[in-house]
């Protein structure tokens, strides 16, 4: 089959589609009527929507009042429980402490932290100030800071000493910023804040508890998220409070959340799945969530979901290979029982990867696909629907997407092409900061170009290609690198694969891969010629590398994509163009 991976379907029970949301004819997915999930929203008085009033003071005011939001687990194993309504307080005193500072509608307020709990306090008092939040990652050095810092002209900064430190002597240089407000968790820091920063803590001991969230409209704005750089230089992408319903519905249709869940998200606020997915879509169903503080090392993952035990799952494919990298021996040492559901975005998953999760930890990943622009799932593999392996599955219910050639019509079923989405989703982003034309030039003929290629097979899933600028054009051939990654990492010595198209005076491109090995292997030009011949028996001789770089590891965006277009720019000796979000070696 052209449409699909040699992987065999994982069939799943036959019960209907959409068990958690049963009002959805299963045939007709694609005519779902948002009023109803609108419907199912916490409206403000006088008709008004604020994501932070649905993610929190909707359950703060009822049953769930005394129900834990936050499981926090800091890096040195400190751990906090924070209610809906602990939530509801400190999110209004934070609220309180902006409107002290003059905050307005639509003024910008960037946090730039680790995964504390004021981190998440900061975002949802920002939200009900009626200002813009913008999470940026921690692991950021100066420059990205600035970047974002600049082109979005926020005026207070929520941050912590090393990292305030860290960034010191870019402040000057960021003319709108008027406040910087530092919060020294614990006093893990022993040296004294700045005096012309304010101390978080004071701060919030002088907040009033009780705020009126802004009466924000649907359409006001609420986040903005910087993309992830993958493919250039990352754009301002702003998001709108109506967001929060694709969100909510999402976070039961393609995460399955329920009641009793308790879920992790592994993703960092700083970029987009950390907060629609990280906040939004858990507190949103009113949803207990782990947010764990640490870092990734395969042992302490697994035991935190042994420890809290983590029912509903949320992780990236890099994770993954990182997980199966330590081995399938290290899940057996823990307790992963309370798993019931295991998903995964950012990246595409190798059909290897989901088919590893069934095996090694007794849960196949459910792949699903969105972006930054998109701000909420936009296509997925569904808890009670069968998983292709290697597919992302098929469009969320009220969700049009499409795949189109380059006059951005329509081609037929199972050929590759243009991914598009008919505009007008509720979680549509609503501008590039700054950057009107480049968001104009994202709309073609009643599309939005994704940027991705995809192709659709005849049971309407997707399958991704690879992003538009990083098809491979091979003697006449398109070759998606996805797929020529993914027959690599099925060879047992190959940890992780980047494929790019290197040009070629006479098939215009030639494939090239750059393979990292597994812990044990050794590269040698031996090892080289049996990979290389493992990808030909498994792909065809025109698609399999012509050649195989061994490197250490792959060049990654520090959300964990691999940077395809720098191997390439690397390989040809050409600029690296913008690296503010590369991962550090
Ligand atoms: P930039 O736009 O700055 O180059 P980026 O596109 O990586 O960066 P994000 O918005 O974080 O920024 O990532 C969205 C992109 O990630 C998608 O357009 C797609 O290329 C890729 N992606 C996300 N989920 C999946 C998935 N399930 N399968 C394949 N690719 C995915
Ligand atoms: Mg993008």
């Amino acid at each position: 089959m052209t449409t699909g991976s040699s992987f065999e379907t994982i069939h799943k029970p036959a019960v209907s589609e959409f068990d958690v949301a049963p009002n959805l004819d299963r045939n007709n997915v694609q005519e779902y009527d948002w009023q109803q999930m609108f419907d199912e929203l916490d409206w403000l008085p006088g008709g008004g929507l604020n994501k932070a009033h649905e993610a929190i003071d909707r359950h703060a005011n009822g049953p769930k009042r005394d129900k834990i939001a936050m499981i926090w687990e800091g890096k040195n194993g400190e751990r906090e429980d924070y209610t809906f309504g602990d939530m509801k307080r400190e999110t209004d005193k934070f609220a309180n402490v902006l409107k002290s500072l003059g905050i307005q509608t639509g003024d910008r307020v960037f946090t730039f932290m680790d995964r504390l709990p004021e981190q998440y306090i900061a975002v949802f008092g920002i939200l009900k100030a009626g200002a813009i939040a913008g999470p940026l990652f921690s692991a950021f050095g100066p420059d990205p800071v600035r970047d974002r810092m600049e082109d979005s002209g926020a005026k207070v900064l929520v941050t912590q000493p090393d990292l305030r430190r860290k960034i010191t002597h870019i402040i000057p240089e960021l003319f709108d910023l008027q406040h910087i407000i530092i919060v020294n968790k614990d006093g893990r820091d022993p040296m004294p804040i700045d005096s012309q920063d304010l101390d978080y803590y004071e701060e919030m001991g002088k907040a009033p508890a009780n705020f009126t969230t802004v009466a924000t409209s649907q359409y006001d704005y609420s986040i903005m998220h910087y993309t992830s750089g993958t493919t250039g230089k990352p754009k301002g992408a702003v998001h709108r409070h109506q967001a929060v319903v694709q969100q909510y519905a999402t976070g039961k249709w393609a995460l399955d959340l329920h009641e009793d869940d308790i879920y992790w998200c592994t993703a960092d606020p700083g970029w987009v799945t950390g907060t629609s997915y990280g906040m939004l879509a858990p507190w949103t169903n009113g949803v207990t969530q782990l947010i764990f503080e640490g870092g990734f090392r395969a042992s302490w993952w697994y035991e935190q979901i042994q420890k809290h035990k983590v029912t509903v799952w949320y992780t990236a494919p890099t994770a993954i290979r990182m997980l199966m990298k330590a081995g399938d021996e290290v899940p057996k040492r823990y307790d992963l029982s309370s798993l019931r559901f295991t998903a995964s975005v950012g990246e595409p998953l190798n059909p290897e990867a989901v088919v590893w999760g069934k095996e090694a930890i007794g849960h196949a990943f459910h792949d699903n696909w969105w972006q930054t622009e998109t701000g909420a799932i936009m296509c997925a593999n569904y808890a009670s629907t069968d998983i292709k392996p290697g597919s992302m599955g098929r469009p969320i219910p009220g969700i049009q997407l499409g795949v189109v050639d380059e006059n951005f019509d329509p081609v037929p079923v199972g050929e590759d092409g243009n991914l598009v989405a008919r505009p007008g989703w509720p979680s549509m982003f609503h501008t590039y900061w700054q950057n009107t034309e480049m968001y104009n030039s994202r709309f073609k003929k009643g599309w939005y170009i994704t940027g991705d290629t995809a192709r659709m097979d005849e049971d309407g899933y997707f399958w991704f290609v690879g992003r538009a600028d990083d098809v491979i054009n091979t003697a006449g051939h398109l070759v998606g690198p996805f797929e020529v990654e993914s027959a690599l990492i099925e060879h047992e010595a190959v940890a992780e694969a980047g494929v790019i198209g290197k040009p070629d005076p006479i098939a215009m491109e030639v494939v090239k891969a750059f393979v990292s090995l597994k812990d044990g292997y050794e590269e040698t030009p031996q090892l080289r010629r049996e990979i290389m011949q493992f990808a030909r028996t498994k792909l065809s001789a025109a698609v399999a590398p012509r050649e195989i770089d061994f490197i250490p590891g792959l060049p990654k965006t520090r959300s964990g994509k691999i940077m395809r277009r720098l191997l390439k720019a690397r390989e040809l000796g050409l600029p690296e163009g913008d690296t503010s979000t590369l991962e550090d070696d």
